[in-house]
């Protein structure tokens, strides 16, 4: 078993490192300039102290608010951060590879970008895929070269021809180009296994969940409903539970 205390050393420094990739997709979602001395509230621009900037703690002593101006402060914070303290805890203590700490750093951006602005940046995604295709030439992947550049390729290319289809014959836009550009990058790290499941639980799990929340807030429809933190949630059942659901469908 693990040391209880190296559990909880990682998780902290984890969940500091939630709280910087907060702050990345949330400059890169509204343009702001990436290198600001201090965080300032976005409604009031006071500047935050940091005991009011400690991961998840502070929002829930806050309520969820800024401390001067009352303006509600998202729920995306917090959650990325317990998000991000659970996912690399799991990566160091059970698959340490640090090419998947880069990895799963653009998942939880593009995660939030998607789904607070129903953007993928590229930076985080398709500019990603050849990063990922040259870390397995070396080994530093769980995947090949050759899975690699096929995961990237057929990723981008599976999403490209269902948004074809779907486009054909529906007249409508159903999936977005950031979407292949996030599979792509996905397939580049995770190889053509990967993406089949990534797409598989991606669509099960969005069907669900989406029709579940349309059905809920009965929205319409046509309403949007970002794929991106699906496409996600399927490669990371796929990166930890891959020999059980390698048992389960082969
Ligand atoms: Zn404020």
């Amino acid at each position: 078993m693990f040391d209880i205390f190296y559990v909880l050393f990682l998780f902290s420094i984890f969940l500091c490192w939630g709280s910087f990739l907060n702050v990345v997709a949330y400059r890169i979602t509204y343009d702001k300039p990436f290198f600001t001395k201090r965080s300032v509230c976005p409604f009031c621009g006071k500047i935050v102290f940091w005991y009011d900037n400690l991961p998840i703690l502070s929002w829930v002593l806050l309520r969820g608010r800024c401390r001067f101006c009352r303006a509600s402060i998202s729920i995306l914070y917090p959650c990325i951060e317990l998000l991000s303290g659970i996912l690399f805890t799991s990566l160091v203590l059970f698959f340490p590879l640090a090419s998947y700490l880069l990895f799963f750093s653009a998942l939880i951006i593009a995660i939030r970008t998607d789904l607070e602005a129903m953007v993928i940046p590229q930076v985080f995604s398709i500019w990603l895929a050849p990063v990922g295709v040259l870390l397995s030439l070396f080994g530093f992947t769980r995947v090949s070269f050759w899975e690699s550049l096929l995961g990237a390729l057929v990723g981008y290319g599976v999403l490209w021809s269902i948004a074809a289809l779907f486009k054909y014959f529906t007249k409508r836009d159903g999936l977005g180009v950031g979407d292949m550009e996030l599979l792509a990058m996905i397939g580049s790290f995770l190889g053509p296994i990967g993406v089949w499941f990534s797409v598989f639980i991606g669509s099960v799990s969005g069907l669900v969940i989406g029709g579940g929340y349309l059905l809920l807030t009965k929205k319409g429809r046509n309403t949007r409903i970002p794929f991106g933190p699906f496409l996600a949630l399927g490669a990371t059942i796929y990166f930890f539970f891959e020999s059980f659901l390698f048992r389960v469908f082969f």
